[in-house]
């Protein structure tokens, strides 16, 4: 019989899934490809995984042991709030089909992915796994949120039903190469790449929304490729897990915007627009349970994160999603 691994990485095409792609084809250390390791990546194209024919299709073709589970319906506020009974209904759908036709297939391990902004709208800082189904979620993203949710109830169910190895991890804000750099409806980190690129390109100013003062967890996609193989390969429990960087190291957006414009090189006028809301000035989330597990984790400095970031969106510009 064979003893080949087949990852299967659903939403392989994305910031996450290339992430994981690049570290298995270039880490030579600890987190790189190993033997008798086979990863496939899959995009929508491969089949679209809210339908319950192409999600066993796809599963049928490859015969996977093992599921990184990435595909979602992503987005940043705006559409959160404008379509939120497609982020509810898409989500759970893909998440259902994904998950139950592993358990059919008798998958060993699934890693799903959660995130921080699933968990309660009033909750106490830091926030900790222990606290995903304290309260409702924000109101803005609450579709988003239950159907991520779910996964985690999910999880619980096929262990204590079937003694099923499905777990989840919950990233804070993930930004890197590949990222989706939309200018009306990305994250704070390509968003503001794309707006300085711009502000440089067309000689206009370089204006960022807020004062510049909250604070926010971000975690290099490349670093979270590394922690998520980890995941997969010695990580026992059903309950999820938090992969971020930790609290001494929560950056500003004035931090992100300053090492921007250096790495871009933009010399031009460049300010904050303090009439525009800043948000939560903090949501902490304690890395504590993934530093008991690997207390010597080494996190790529922030500024060399961005600054190869910003190199990945200068060069591929035209194929990047913006
Ligand atoms: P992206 O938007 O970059 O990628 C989404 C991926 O899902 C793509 O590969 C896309 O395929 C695939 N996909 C979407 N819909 C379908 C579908 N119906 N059928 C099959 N595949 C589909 O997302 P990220 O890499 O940023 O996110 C990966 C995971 O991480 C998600 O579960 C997300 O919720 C989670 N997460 C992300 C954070 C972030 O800051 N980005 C923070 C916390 C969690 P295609 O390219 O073909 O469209």
């Amino acid at each position: 019989m064979s003893t080949e691994k087949v990852v299967l990485v659903t939403g392989g095409s994305g910031l996450v899934g290339q992430a994981i792609k690049w570290v298995i084809e270039n880490d030579n250390g600890r987190f790189g490809r190993k033997d008798g390791e086979r990863w496939i990546f899959l995009t929508s194209k491969d089949g679209d995984l809210r339908s319950r024919e192409a999600t066993h299709a796809v599963f049928e073709k490859y015969k996977p042991t093992h599921v990184v589970h990435l595909a979602a319906l992503v987005g940043g506020l705006f559409k959160n709030m404008k379509y939120k009974l497609d982020f509810l209904r898409d989500n759970l759908l893909i998440n259902d089909n994904v998950l139950h036709t592993a358990h059919e297939y008798k998958v060993e391990k699934v890693v799903s992915c959660l995130s921080t902004c699933v968990f309660p709208d009033k909750t106490t800082y830091p926030i900790d796994e222990t606290m995903i189904h304290n309260g409702p979620p924000h109101p803005s993203n609450f579709g988003y949120a239950y159907a991520k949710r779910l996964i985690d109830t999910q999880n619980k169910a096929y262990f204590e039903q079937f003694g099923h190895r499905f777990t989840s991890v919950i990233p804070t804000n993930v930004f890197g190469p590949h990222d989706n750099y939309d200018l009306q409806d990305s994250h704070v980190i390509p968003g503001l790449v794309h707006k300085c690129y711009l502000a440089k390109k067309n000689g206009t100013p370089f204006v960022v929304a807020g004062t510049g003062k909250p604070l926010r967890q971000f975690i290099y996609s490349r670093d979270l490729a590394r922690l998520f193989i980890w995941v997969l390969r010695e990580y026992d429990e059903i309950d999820p897990i938090i992969l971020s960087v930790g609290e001494k190291d929560e950056v500003s957006i004035k931090d992100v915007a300053d090492t921007i414009v250096k790495h871009l090189g933009f010399d031009g006028s460049y300010s904050f627009d303090t009439t525009k809301p800043d948000g939560q000035f903090k949501k902490t989330a304690s890395n504590a349970k993934l530093l008991s597990y690997l207390p010597d984790f080494e996190f790529t400095p922030f500024d060399v994160a961005i600054q190869e970031s910003v190199k990945w969106f200068l060069e591929n510009y035209d194929k990047a999603r913006t």
